[in-house]
């Protein structure tokens, strides 16, 4: 088959640089400078509503051309709506992408594309293909993600607001939280317990609901970062057309599964480097005039050797994605190092800064750091925990025991318990 040909690969290659370089100047290296321009420490960006929906704007501009130009969905098949390529293709055009100054992504950008518009092409009718999955690959509309609960984050399949069956609609109630970006969204991509007589995880239906439907309440949570990336939203009887299900009537825990899994074989988009780096670290280091001293070198050393650790299982994942294969357990130590690594370089710029760190003294860069460690707790939590990584690679890498689960009967009868 052509594709899978290394000529035709690079081919292709040169026709992705040839069109980024139609819409994107080349990406020049960027010099750190203390001082100078912005330092860009942070995790989570922060930014005034306006300037978020201007950010978006142009984020989306681009990837209306993209989707335009037939790389919106590169490896998701052709009857789907994708260009039906190889994963090394997505791999590749990342690549290219990167060599682009593109505007970089959004969390919600991925969500919407990667997430719930590669869901709705997989499990959706012809008509919501139609109507919705395209908007999403396209970014007509954004759509957030409703999984986590208040009392169903790392245990999803324990949620409980309900989806109620009435004619030709759904009676939805109940509470989602950490909705990233849901105040920017059209609609949301919704789990609901529809039957609570069968094991958890079997009476679970997918959903999508306007955020502008009568009783959607979104609620910005003040991260202690700064920015509301994220949100409480809550569903008062909403009532959503069956037209509006994804997939069969619970069904959702395999629509739910496989929303996951599009996140590990996602094309990639505008990269944004996340947080401080160890050479903004060894910046600082020179900046306060303590690269000479022996116990700030070996900190700073330990924090590059995990960097190169972790770039080093970046590429791995990256390698056998591009050769088709799933990336497994060594995606949850990708996951694990960069959560450890943003923590660890926080900790080493508080003890270079001390209490410049808390008392800010207007200095260039010290509130960036103070971002970068406010920050940072977040990235241990969010697309699973640091514990739920170390479970699955204790299970799925050292083949220890599985953990007990007690949860196996009905879920009507877990949730009396
Ligand atoms: C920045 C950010 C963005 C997010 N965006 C979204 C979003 O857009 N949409 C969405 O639906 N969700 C989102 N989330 C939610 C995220 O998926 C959950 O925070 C995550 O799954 C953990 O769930 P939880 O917060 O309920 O913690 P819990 O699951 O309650 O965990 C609490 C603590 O117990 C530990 N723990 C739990 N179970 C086990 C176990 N079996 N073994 C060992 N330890 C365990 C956890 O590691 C953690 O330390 C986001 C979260 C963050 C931080």
């Amino acid at each position: 088959m052509a594709d899978h040909d290394p000529a035709h690969l690079e081919a292709w290659r040169a026709e992705v640089r040839a069109w980024l370089a139609t819409v994107a100047e080349p990406r020049t290296e960027e010099v750190f400078e203390w001082g100078v321009g912005d330092p860009r420490l942070q995790i989570f960006l922060a930014m005034s509503h306006d300037e978020e929906v201007a950010y978006l704007d142009r984020v989306r501009e681009y990837r209306r051309k993209r989707f335009d130009a037939g790389y919106g969905a590169i490896a998701l098949p052709e009857e789907y709506g994708g260009a039906g390529l190889p994963s090394v293709y997505a791999v590749a055009f990342a690549d290219e992408e990167r060599e682009f100054a593109v505007p970089p992504s959004s969390e919600i950008i991925s969500v919407t594309t990667n997430l719930v518009g590669a869901a709705v092409s997989v499990f959706g009718t012809d008509e919501q293909r139609d109507r919705f999955a395209r908007a999403f690959l396209r970014t007509d509309m954004l759509c957030c993600q409703l999984f986590s609960e208040p009392g169903a984050g790392s245990d999803l399949a324990g949620l409980t607001t309900k989806a109620v069956r009435d004619g030709d609609d759904w009676v939805i109630s109940g509470q989602k939280i950490w909705s990233s970006n849901a105040q920017f969204s059209e609609y949301g991509f919704l789990l609901a317990r529809t039957n609570p007589d069968v094991v958890k995880q079997a009476g679970i239906t997918a959903f999508l609901v306007p955020m502008d439907a009568s009783g959607v309440e979104v609620r910005p949570i003040r991260q202690m970062s700064g920015p509301s990336t994220f949100n409480e939203v809550f569903f008062d009887e909403v009532r959503v057309s069956d037209a509006l299900r994804i997939g069969d009537v619970d069904a959702g825990w395999k629509v739910a599964q496989a929303t996951l899994g599009f996140e590990r074989s996602s094309s990639g988009s505008g990269h944004r480097r996340k947080g401080g780096t160890a050479d903004d670290l060894v910046e600082l280091a020179r900046h306060l005039g303590v690269g000479g001293d022996p116990v700030v070198r070996q900190e700073l050393a330990d924090v590059y050797i995990r960097t190169r650790l972790h770039a080093a299982m970046v590429a791995k994942v990256a390698r056998a994605t591009a050769s088709g294969d799933k990336p497994g357990p060594a995606g949850s130590l990708g996951k694990l190092l960069a959560s450890d690594n943003l923590v660890r370089i926080g900790d080493c710029a508080s003890h270079l800064l001390g209490m410049a760190m808390v008392a800010d003294t207007g200095e260039w860069g010290e509130f960036a750091w103070t971002e970068h460690v406010l920050g940072a707790p977040g990235y241990r939590l969010a697309g699973g925990t640091d514990e739920i990584q170390r479970n699955i690679i204790s299970e799925r890498v050292l083949g220890l025991p599985a953990e007990q689960r007690v949860d196996k009967a009905p879920f009507s009868q877990l949730a009396k318990s």
